[in-house]
């Protein structure tokens, strides 16, 4: 987490009517600020705040078009609250996703702005599972506190959570991402008298959506594509686990993420022989195994399918001068410099290999 306020005494709320009860506009799902909060969140400097409707549009299209949807909501600022609404205009007969981008811009703990999104696709949920159809009993729960009625809350609410977690993992972002926005705006309250339920209940319901879009694809035949596809997703979920990119955790990295990555590319190309890429990734993760034996050979395999690819000799290059297989490594790098010349960093590396020959 980039900051820190302390965002678990936000309450959460959900469904209020904004003028005219029923008939005018139907606020469904806001994440909203203790009235003691408010005047904190409204100190949040603006830095963390990003201009809104571009991105925020871009993201629900993003979401929308996966699903083959047009984009028909309409987008609007709010920043009093905290996160997102989705609200439902029955007079202008218009569907909206408020949002604050204040709040947003907080929560989100990268460029990518996974927590935005999966907040976004919360909304989108309730927008396509048609829940502002059952504001009576948000109603009814949050101003009679009917548990029976809190309950029904719930089950929306959780549907909507399990289409984040499906949504999440269409878009290649790790559970931990997916999960993020929630352990930073929920935490585990008695919920039987609360609209929203507690955040292991949502915390699961995400991982179960997520689920059913990693398993739905466990029966279908896996392609070289498919293989290739998944290292390259571990190792993005690697790059994100700062716990043990560190030198203490070497063997767990190697455990957890380098040896079954590496196995996938293997598969890659056990699958399609003519998967150089596949072969060039797996170089890579055999360096960082400091294999650099089976680094060398599947790059000789590279090789044979790109002969003329300058990258792949220079790449050989340097494995093979990190194992001082000077030769090879001196002739892959001139071969290098002849497929590329003027170009790259080959040169250097050419030069510092002499020097290890002339020690
Ligand atoms: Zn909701």
């Amino acid at each position: 987490m980039k900051y820190s306020i302390p965002l678990l005494l936000l309450l959460l709320t959900c469904l209020t009517v904004k003028g005219q009860e029923h008939t005018e506009e139907v606020r469904l799902c806001s994440i909203e600020l203790k009235e003691s909060e408010k005047t904190q969140e409204a100190e949040l400097p603006s830095v963390i705040a990003f201009s809104g409707h571009p991105i925020i549009e871009g993201m629900v299209y993003k979401i929308m078009n996966m699903l083959v949807l047009p984009m028909n909501f309409k987008l609007e600022e709010d920043y009093n609250i905290i996160a997102a609404s989705s609200r439902y205009n029955p007079t202008k007969r218009t569907h909206y996703i408020y949002f604050n981008p204040r709040a947003l811009g907080y929560l989100d703990t990268s460029e990518e702005r996974h927590e935005t999104l999966s907040i976004l696709a919360h909304e989108i949920g309730h927008h396509l599972s048609l829940h502002h159809n059952f504001i009576d009993t948000y109603t009814k729960c949050k101003k009679k506190k009917d548990e029976n009625a809190c309950g029904k809350c719930h089950t929306f609410e959780l549907e909507a959570d399990r289409f984040t977690g499906y949504m999440m993992h269409k878009m290649n972002i790790s559970l931990k991402e997916a999960q993020s926005a929630y352990t930073q705006l929920s935490f585990n309250y008695d919920d039987s008298k609360k609209t929203h339920p507690k955040l292991e209940k949502r915390l699961m319901a995400v991982k179960e959506g997520y689920n059913i879009s990693a398993n739905a694809y466990a029966n279908i035949p896996k392609t070289a594509e498919h293989y290739y596809n998944k290292a390259r997703f571990m190792m993005m979920e690697m790059m994100q686990d700062q716990d043990v990119l560190t030198k203490e955790n070497k063997k767990v990295l190697e455990d957890n993420y380098l040896t079954p990555i590496s196995l996938l590319f293997e598969k890659a190309y056990e699958l399609n022989p003519n998967f150089d890429d596949a072969m060039v990734e797996n170089g890579m993760v055999y360096a960082l195994l400091n294999n650099y034996e089976k680094a060398i050979k599947v790059m000789g395999n590279a090789i044979e399918l790109e002969p003329n690819n300058a990258e792949y000799y220079k790449m050989r290059g340097f494995y093979c001068s990190e194992i001082g297989n000077v030769d090879q490594g001196l002739k892959d790098f001139r071969k290098s410099m002849e497929l590329n010349l003027g170009g790259t960093q080959t040169g250097k590396y050419l030069i510092a290999l002499k020097g290890i020959m002339v020690e």
